[in-house]
Formats: C-alpha cells, sequence, structure tokens
C-alpha cells in the first residue's frame, strides 16, 4: 500500500469510529513552523514518529448555547469519552491491523483544572496540531476554528510513524475578527494587543473554570459559544438555537 492508500484506510476507520473530521501532518511541521518549545515537539518525545493524524467531533450549538450549565457538563464529558475511545481504537488499529507504531495523545494532556492554575499548559496542544493537519486556523479566542463547526469541535491526536499523505494547512484566516469571545467573556480574559490574536490571561481563565467547577457546573466555553463561524450555525439562522429562558432553565436545574 502507498501513502495515500494507508490514509484513506486509517480515515475510513476513524469515520467509522465517530470522527466528523481527520486530517493529518507529518511531525516536522512543529520544527518547520516552531510556535512551541521543542520541548512539545512529537518527535522529541517518541524520536520513531514520522505523522500525527488528528480527528475532530462536533459540538453541538444548542447545548453549547446553555453554558455554564449540566447540559454543557454532560456534552463536555460525553465528548471527552468518544475522544478517548476513538483515539485509543485508531492507535490499536494501526498498529494490530496495519502493523505501524502508533499511539494517541490524550485529548487534554493535563492532570486536574486545579494543576493548570500553577502552569497553564497542556503536554500537548491539539489545536496546534489541528492547525498544521489543516482542520482550521486558530482564531482570535485561540481556538481552532473550522470551516464545518467554527470552533464548537474537541479534539484529539494519534501519532504514528505509518505513512501518510500530508493534508494542506488551511490558508484562509477563518476567524472573521468580530470580537464576540473578547467582549462575552465573562472575565474579560481575552484582551486586543495588536497582534493577529488576542492576548489571554490563562491564568485567569482556568480559575474561573476552576471556580464552576466548584459549583457543579463547568467548563465555561462562552467564547466557543458566541462565536458565529461554522456551518453549524446555518442550521439555526432563522431560529434560536435556544431561548433565553432555555438557558436559564438549563443553568438552573440539575448542577
Ligand atoms: S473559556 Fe470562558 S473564561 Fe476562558 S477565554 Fe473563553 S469565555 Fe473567557
Ligand atoms: S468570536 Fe469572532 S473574533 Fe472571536 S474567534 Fe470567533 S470569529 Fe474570531
Amino acid at each position: 500500500m502507498n501513502d495515500v492508500e494507508i490514509k484513506e484506510k486509517i480515515c475510513q476507520k476513524a469515520r467509522d469510529l465517530g470522527a466528523g473530521m481527520v486530517r493529518s501532518c507529518s511531525v516536522k511541521k512543529w520544527s518547520d513552523i516552531p510556535i512551541q518549545e521543542p520541548e512539545f515537539w512529537p518527535e522529541n518525545i517518541w524520536p520513531w514518529s514520522r505523522n500525527v493524524i488528528v480527528l475532530a467531533i462536533p459540538l453541538f450549538a444548542p447545548m453549547v448555547q446553555t453554558t455554564p450549565s449540566m447540559v454543557y457538563q454532560e456534552l463536555y464529558d460525553t465528548s471527552n469519552r468518544i475522544l478517548d475511545e476513538m483515539s485509543y481504537r485508531l492507535a490499536n488499529y494501526i498498529v494490530s491491523e496495519l502493523g505501524y507504531r502508533a499511539i494517541f495523545f490524550p485529548r487534554d494532556c493535563y492532570y486536574s483544572i486545579e494543576v493548570l492554575t500553577e502552569n497553564p499548559n497542556a503536554a500537548f496542544s491539539h489545536v496546534l496540531a489541528g492547525c498544521y493537519a489543516g482542520i482550521g486556523s486558530i482564531g482570535d479566542s485561540h481556538n481552532l476554528i473550522s470551516r464545518e463547526y467554527g470552533p464548537r469541535m474537541r479534539l484529539v491526536s494519534v501519532i504514528t510513524d505509518a505513512p501518510l499523505a500530508e493534508d494542506p494547512m488551511s490558508e484562509e484566516d477563518l476567524c472573521i475578527h468580530c470580537g464576540r469571545c473578547r467582549r462575552e467573556c465573562p472575565i474579560q480574559c481575552l484582551k486586543e494587543n495588536g497582534d493577529d490574536i488576542y492576548s489571554m490571561d490563562k491564568i485567569a481563565c482556568t480559575r474561573h473554570h476552576v471556580g464552576l467547577k466548584n459549583d457543579h457546573h463547568w467548563p465555561c466555553g462562552k467564547c466557543i459559544s458566541v462565536c458565529p463561524v461554522g456551518e453549524d450555525m446555518k442550521m439555526y439562522r432563522n431560529v434560536k438555537a435556544v431561548t433565553p429562558e432555555g438557558m436559564v432553565h438549563c443553568q438552573k436545574f440539575g448542577s
């Protein structure tokens, strides 16, 4: 099998496992377009690695828009379970059926939200991997934005030495720089700074999450909720995804 055929088999398997989008890039992207320090580069962690496969699943806008609520929390937790299972099964397929090395980098890559208040950096950025693999571009809110789902998606990555045809990075900046994420952040931790994307107070964002978690309705996700980009929002062009009363209802019960 050549690299295109191997890629097609892996993409089909990922879709069968529930992935909405599947793209891949070479591990060389981390050094060719360096954004993170070398200690984060996949090759410097697993020297046999050649490619990273990024899987995305959608978060449903009418549920995200109830945030912070038990409805959104359960959506978030469900997406985590699916990402864990999908990435494990895909890595296992590559190892046992195709005969190549493979592992998955877990979807959240931090021990707990409290730990992030000391050091708000995960061991691996699926946002960056998704950007290198062409799932979308990084928006002002620091979220990865895709044409299909806007920022309302969750990601996980599988690292392998299987030879794979690489996907092109998105040439288009999908963020329309509307500022909604900045204006509607409940703690105003996104700020204009004249750069391409907003500066972000990650510690403040994390502390806000700790507070929400202690109140039993987290994560925040307001910035992904209000972003107008994404084909997923077209379904709600002529109708509210959720009523204001419905939001209050979802926030009032079960949290
Ligand atoms: S997750 Fe919430 S607190 Fe953090 S940047 Fe987005 S809107 Fe602000
Ligand atoms: S809300 Fe507007 S500025 Fe923020 S990421 Fe989305 S498109 Fe960009």
